[in-house]
């Protein structure tokens, strides 16, 4: 068995398409080093031994060990230093890396190596006696916080202490002597913290910092990203151990970030940062702010040009635009890490349209590119640009992520949690800088607003994954996380006040701004433009109002899948009406109550008819029970307070916490018309009326059917109307939902009278699984935490259990109807793994919600071309 994979020049072992074993950055280290890139040579462990590292109790076995001593001999002989060697020491970095990229989430251990004697050692080979004292300290640090999980902040206080005894403000100000008390003060934290002394043995600290790495695969943090990003099946973490050079052996040296294009915007444009005489993490933790790439043209003209010869190599090499870690050595160049990139919506889409017209990628490969859940970004607010302009500008940051948020500010992750979660509060998250402890905080902000920090440091890399709103790196905002406020200007804003960003200037607003929506249209418009070309699945909207259905046209709906007549009936005097009909004594009394709100019906799809013009629109006919249009009791309550002796109030809350919504049934759906047939025969009227005034061809629906005959039975109703009417048996549509089970197993019956289906995979999935769509919030999200559904099926269908409903109503339907028409309009309409489920099961249509239109039909292309 191999375990352990070399990789540097003419030796790698690897190859890019080994990232499952070797992980996205040991994968491509070694594709670097073949294909002519300097890269410090190295080896990987893979990530089966992470695995076997859990399944064997965290040891290794005999074997696994033998092979990283090899390949370290193999790394020492190629580099011509040992490691823990005295006079001139190989230092080493740890790095981990798994087969998706959980930027920042695992543990990394730089300068490794280094003891007592080897620093003497170092300072003397290399000559530069701060350097070396500089990097011992730096890995003791680094060590002791991710090997022996001793918090930073004890090390950052010996180091903060020793500079303001010194009067200095960078850490580059401290000398030689300064930085050996500095080591003596982390030795002592050591001891202090651990009770024992830092391991002085080099392959001690080797292997006790890779089982770190392992380690930190199930990390708190690891977990919840994997749990956010969806990243499961993989067998855990490798462990890449590479030769160091080092950023931070004076003036020639530097370290820095780049991505071949601006992961922002998608502009061809190198992008990127850098830190003279620093290590990586530097740039990334935020502290030092760096500069722009393209000013190291000025300070090294020749790293300069070589870097971008090699940049502009990877990209085109992997065909996609590059997220790379650079070091340059007392002027050479090496190349760290290259990966594929995370970026916005908007560079997403972008990125894909620019290489697909340059002919680097394909449209079918544009399409694939682009995930289209994260569309929502770019059809996501933005700040009304008239408001903004009249609006009290703060500061300005860096446009980390782009979009617009408006909220309180929140000065912890915590509180930024809990606002969200116990009082719904819309909340930016305030700070100096982020780090990955605050990433539920993140995910529960609006938007996120940091102090230090460049484009490339963790809020603003975790926030674009997020599509969040972000501003970070704005020096002129002074945080003050203790009093929970920041000054700006003289200006004090408190927890609790209000504030806006704009994420894509990297402007901060004072108070709220109102926010506008935005629209389809250039790369965007094109790239979803090129989906139509590959889809075979047709789009339409569930839309109840003349606007929304404008809105869905404009994102390209191609016809209404549901329009939910409900909310008609609850409008002013609509509300009365229907109160009086259901008061009424008599078949008259109603018929009298329905009449008054028939004209507004009439009017209501008279509206949608002429915005949908010659567009088919499927109307629903009413779905709600009864008892949702009467106000609820409060007699009964008082007295059981009286008796129990609690006030009312207690009382009340404590119904309420306990009150569950069970699947509500009752007189839902159908049985309304089959019980008060003059409802539907008042909206059968209205519906027919404005289609004919307005010649178009209208789809009846009815909801919630579970047996022929209760189809049967308004069917009957509607085509009596419709003949009343004058219309001919051609020129309307009667269908229905299929959103009951047993409706589903008698599809074939079903479809002998339906002209149509609509899948209703909100109450097929509510019925389906036994769950009540009102109150399975409360443990389906500990029901995913479990495993014991992969999602929350009211989100994602459920394919294995709803989804086989949903394939045997289809193929029943299609066995006695050939023609029918089937679409799917619950929420799963507008979910990508949903609309491709949809695609291969052979509907004809998905409908959803007007701002998941675009998403739809980049989904149905991707579904097409995957399934061709
Ligand atoms: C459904 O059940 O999936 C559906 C679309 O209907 P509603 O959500 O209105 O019950
Ligand atoms: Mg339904």
């Amino acid at each position: 068995e191999k375990y352990v994979y070399f990789f540097g020049k003419n030796q790698s072992e690897g190859k890019k398409e080994m990232k499952e074993l070797l992980g996205g950055k040991g994968a491509n280290l070694a594709e670097m080093a073949e294909i002519g890139v300097p890269v410090p040579p190295g080896f990987t462990i893979s990530t089966e031994v992470c695995d076997l590292y859990y399944k064997n109790n965290k040891k290794h076995t005999q074997e696994i060990l033998d092979q990283i001593e090899t390949n370290l001999k193999k790394l020492e002989e190629s580099i011509g230093k040992t490691l823990g060697n005295p006079e001139d020491p190989l230092l080493v970095s740890v790095r981990s890396g798994a087969a998706q990229s959980m930027p920042g989430m695992m543990d990394t251990v730089l300068n490794l190596g280094l003891n007592d004697a080897a620093v003497e050692g170092m300072a003397k080979k290399t000559g530069n006696e701060r350097f070396a004292w500089d990097s011992y300290r730096r890995f003791m640090q680094m060590f002791g916080n991710v090997v022996m999980g001793i918090k930073s902040h004890k090390f950052e206080a010996v180091l903060e202490t020793i500079k303001e005894t010194k009067g200095v403000d960078l850490d580059t100000d401290l000398t030689v002597e300064d930085l050996k008390d500095v080591v003596k003060g982390y030795k002592e934290v050591y001891q202090k913290e651990r009770g024992t002394s830092f391991p002085e043995d080099a392959r001690e600290q080797l292997q006790m910092s890779v089982d770190a790495v392992f380690g930190s695969w199930n990390n708190e943090r690891a977990i919840i990203y994997r749990r956010m990003n969806d990243i499961k099946g993989l067998l855990g973490t490798a462990v890449s151990v590479q030769a160091m050079v080092f950023g931070n052996m004076g003036e020639t040296s530097g370290t820095g970030v780049a991505f071949t294009r601006n992961p922002s915007t998608g502009e061809n444009l190198m992008y990127g940062e850098f830190l003279m005489n620093a290590q990586g993490e530097d740039v990334v933790a935020g502290i030092r702010t760096p500069r722009p790439i393209s000013q190291l043209e000025k300070v090294m003209p020749d790293c300069y040009k070589q870097f971008i010869e090699i940049s502009d190599k990877l990209e085109s090499h992997y065909k996609d635009m590059q997220d790379m870690e650079f070091t340059i050595q007392e002027g050479k160049l090496f190349f760290l890490q290259t990966r594929t990139g995370k970026r916005t919506a908007a560079a997403a889409v972008r990125i894909a349209v620019e290489m697909a017209e340059d002919n680097s990628i394909t449209k079918e490969e544009a399409i694939m590119r682009v995930d289209p859940a994260a569309l929502d970004q770019l059809l996501h607010p933005q700040l009304d640009a008239i408001a903004k302009q009249k609006a009290e500008l703060l500061a300005k940051g860096l446009p980390a992520s782009p979009g617009a948020a408006v909220g309180q500010a929140v000065f912890t992750a915590e509180k930024a949690k809990q606002e969200k979660e116990m009082n719904n509060k819309n909340v930016i998250l305030v700070r100096l800088e982020t780090s990955p402890e605050d990433i539920e905080g993140m995910d529960a902000a609006k938007g996120i607003l940091t102090a230090r920090g460049g484009m490339t440091s963790h809020a603003a890399v975790v926030a674009r994954g997020m599509g969040k709103c972000c501003v970070s790196g704005c020096a002129d905002i002074k945080v003050d996380e203790a009093n929970k406020q920041f000054i700006v200007n003289g200006l004090t804003i408190k927890e609790g006040d209000y504030i806006t960003l704009d994420g894509s200037t990297g402007e901060i607003f004072n108070g709220q701004i109102p926010v506008t929506e935005s629209e389809l249209s250039g790369d965007f418009a094109k790239l979803i433009s090129w989906a139509d070309e590959f889809r075979t699945l047709g789009i339409r909207t569930n839309a109840d109002t003349p606007k929304d259905a404008k809105m869905a046209l404009k994102f390209g709906a191609e016809g209404i899948g549901l329009c939910r007549t409900e909310h008609m009936f609850f409008e002013g005097e609509r509300i009365k009406a229907m109160r009086e009909m259901i008061l009424a004594e008599d078949k008259a009394g109603r018929e009298r109550a329905l009449a008054k709100i028939l004209p507004y019906q009439k009017a209501d799809f008279k509206g949608l008819f002429e915005v949908m013009g010659d567009k088919p629109v499927t109307i629903r006919l009413l779905d709600p029970p009864l008892h949702e249009f009467l106000p609820t009791k409060e007699s009964e309550i008082k007295e059981l307070a009286e008796e129990m002796n609690v006030t009312v109030e207690k009382l009340n809350s404590t119904i309420e916490d306990l009150h569950e919504f069970n699947p509500m049934l009752g007189h839902r759906g159908c049985r309304l018309g089959v019980f008060y047939p003059e409802i539907t025969e008042m909206q059968a009227r209205a519906i027919f009326e404005a289609a004919k005034e307005t010649g178009v061809k209208a789809e009846v629906m009815i909801p919630l059917v579970g047996a022929m005959g209760e189809f049967q039975n308004q069917k009957e109703l509607i085509i009596k109307v419709a003949e009343e009417l004058g219309l001919k048996r051609d020129e309307y549509l009667v269908g229905t939902m299929i959103e009951v089970p047993r409706g589903a197993l008698t599809a074939d019956k079903i479809a002998e009278e339906a002209e149509f289906f609509s899948f209703g995979t909100n109450d097929l999935t509510q019925m389906g699984c036994g769950f009540s769509r009102d109150d399975a919030g409360k443990f389906l999200k500990k029901y995913v935490e479990l495993g014991i559904y992969d999602k929350d099926p009211f989100q994602v269908l459920d394919q294995e259990g709803v989804g086989q409903l949903v394939e045997i109503a289809t193929t029943k339907g299609r066995s006695t109807n050939p023609k029918i028409k089937i679409g799917i309009c619950g929420e799963h309409g507008g979910e990508p793994s949903s609309i491709e489920f949809c695609h291969r099961t052979g509907l004809d249509y998905v409908s959803c919600s007007p701002f998941r239109v675009p998403i739809a039909r980049l989904a149905a292309a991707q579904a097409a071309i995957k399934n061709k």
